[in-house]
């Protein structure tokens, strides 16, 4: 085969057969061996325009670390991506990948493999590496909720010298990473991650609400100069149906975590669940790992084309025995003293509307019955703001999570920020800018310059240069 050729081929990881990854949690992914990840980044054309980096949401230098691995030089890899990337672990296995659909070789229908290339460097290069804190500064940030976004801004902040304290509900940190699947996430890659904050001044406290035990105003009174509220999307979606809240409904987000905390999950023999997003998707694939020789299905209101799963997913899930039915809109549960089955209106798609995607519309008359003992409600959640001033002026983003309402996520309370992301990624990025925007208002008010992000190993190294044309990149000089 020739170079030119071999640029065409991407090597694809292996993968767990479905009849054996569908018994356990077992990860169905594998990762690249040192050589097939060599092989793999040699594909790259490392463009002077990089597409793959601009579309990340954290302008992660990929285009950076994939040249590196190229060359062997996985440690440096390593480096590079951590430099950038502080849930990098965590990243390798479940980002969306928003890099790949960017890259110029998905033109050809052959993108680098730039998540599992991330995997590759992290896996066969020296990650156990240290976060160094600047020096110490007086003003105590806290934070609410420890997930992507609030983890994000603590790495931000902790990097310039800032002392955290994170406020988190539960007992565990991560937020919806911790509902991740294993068989996508072993659990323990967030710890591994968190593994690198050890030498910042960072204190988790769990198992404390706001709302209920404390407010962004009280944390204001106690001392801390500013707040960010971090407190993603949390409370279960229903879609408002007769029978929704009878015994063998479960609500998706719920049935998660107890799944991957080791928590009793009851399901039955004939499995629906309702939705057609990543969360449906996770608990269908859960649902199918859970209970051997079940029913198992899943019901969307849209086309398969129209699902926001993301296609790999789906593709995934489609040999793992689930039934999928589409253009089913859910209309009313069955059951007296528990779930009996539930009633789908059968649906059609429609003329495109506004934003170009088609409207789907029911079918006059036409209705669809499944039988099902349990049903797993996936059909969006949104921020659980019960005890949160309607005073802050917080705005709610597309997938529920809150926000202020004001430039730089500020709210209209003076030292209160708040923002989220509708993908680990993307929660990052809000978390960055949130960070930004505190640093620049506690600067502001102690009168010092506004410096940036330090280099994170405190060896005054230099950031990527970005070319020109570009956004440029979070971390400024
Ligand atoms: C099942 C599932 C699978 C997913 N899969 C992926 C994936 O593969 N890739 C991807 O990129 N994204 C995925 N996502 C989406 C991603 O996890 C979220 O977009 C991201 O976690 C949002 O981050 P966040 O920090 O804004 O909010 P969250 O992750 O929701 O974190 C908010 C935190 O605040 C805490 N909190 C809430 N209210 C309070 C309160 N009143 N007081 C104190 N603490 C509070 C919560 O307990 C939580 O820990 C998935 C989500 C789910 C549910
Ligand atoms: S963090 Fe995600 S979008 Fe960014 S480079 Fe890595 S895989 Fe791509
Ligand atoms: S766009 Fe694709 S080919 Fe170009 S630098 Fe990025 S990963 Fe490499």
């Amino acid at each position: 085969m020739t170079d030119a050729e071999s640029r065409y081929l991407r090597i694809e990881v292996p993968e767990e057969q479905p009849e054996e990854r569908t018994v356990d949690f077992r990860e169905v992914l594998h990762s690249y061996t040192r050589e097939e990840a060599m092989l793999e980044a040699q594909r790259c054309l490392q463009c002077a325009l990089p597409f793959c980096v601009e579309a990340c949401p954290i302008t992660q230098d990929c285009r950076g670390y994939i040249g590196l691995i190229a060359d062997g030089e996985f440690d440096a890899a390593a480096r590079l991506t951590l430099r950038e990337n502080p849930l990098a672990t965590t990243l390798c296995k479940v980002c969306y990948h928003y890099c790949e659909d960017a890259c110029i070789m998905k033109g050809r229908g052959v993108p680098i493999a730039i998540r599992h290339l991330k995997r590759a460097a992290l896996e066969f290069g020296n990650s156990d590496l240290e976060y160094v804190p600047s020096a110490p500064r007086r003003e105590r940030v806290a934070i609410i909720g420890a997930g992507p976004a609030g983890l994000m801004a603590a790495w931000e902040l902790c990097l310039r010298g800032y002392p955290v304290t994170v406020f988190e509900k539960q007992r565990a940190v991560g937020g919806q990473a911790g509902a991740i699947p294993h068989y996508r996430m072993p659990h323990h890659e967030l710890l591994i991650d968190l593994q690198r904050f050890r030498h910042f001044d960072l204190t988790f406290v769990t198992d404390r609400t706001a709302g209920v035990d404390f407010t962004p105003e009280s944390l204001l009174a106690e001392g801390y100069r500013a707040v960010f509220v971090a407190i993603g999307a949390s409370k279960a979606g229903y879609p408002g149906i007769p029978g929704e809240h009878l015994p063998g409904v479960l609500p998706a987000l719920e049935f998660l975590y107890d799944v991957n905390q080791g928590r009793p999950v009851k399901l039955g023999r004939k499995i629906v669940v309702v939705g057609g997003g990543d969360v449906a998707v996770d608990s269908v694939r859960t649902a199918r790992r859970l209970s051997p020789g079940a029913t198992v299905a899943m019901a969307y209101r849209r086309t398969r084309g129209e699902s926001p799963a993301g296609e790999e997913e789906i593709r995934e899930t489609e040999p793992e025995a689930i039934d999928f039915h589409w253009l089913l809109s859910p209309s009313r549960i069955l059951g007296t003293e528990r779930v009996e089955g539930i009633v789908f209106q059968r649906m059609e798609l429609g003329a495109p509307d506004h934003s170009g995607r088609r409207a789907v519309t029911p079918v006059d008359g036409a209705f669809v019955t499944i039988e099902a003992d349990t049903i797993i409600m996936a059909v969006g959640e949104k921020a659980d703001l019960t005890g949160f001033a309607p005073g802050l002026g917080l705005k709610i983003g597309n997938k529920g999570w809150p926000e202020g309402g004001r430039p730089g996520y500020s709210t209209d309370v003076e030292g209160v920020f708040a923002a989220g992301g509708r993908s680990v990624v993307h929660a990052m990025a809000a978390g960055t800018k949130a960070a930004e925007s505190i640093d620049a208002y506690l600067c502001g008010k102690a009168g010092r310059p506004v410096e940036g992000r330090p280099d994170p190993f405190g060896e005054g190294v230099p950031p990527p240069p970005v070319p020109e044309g570009y956004s440029s990149p979070v971390w400024k000089p």
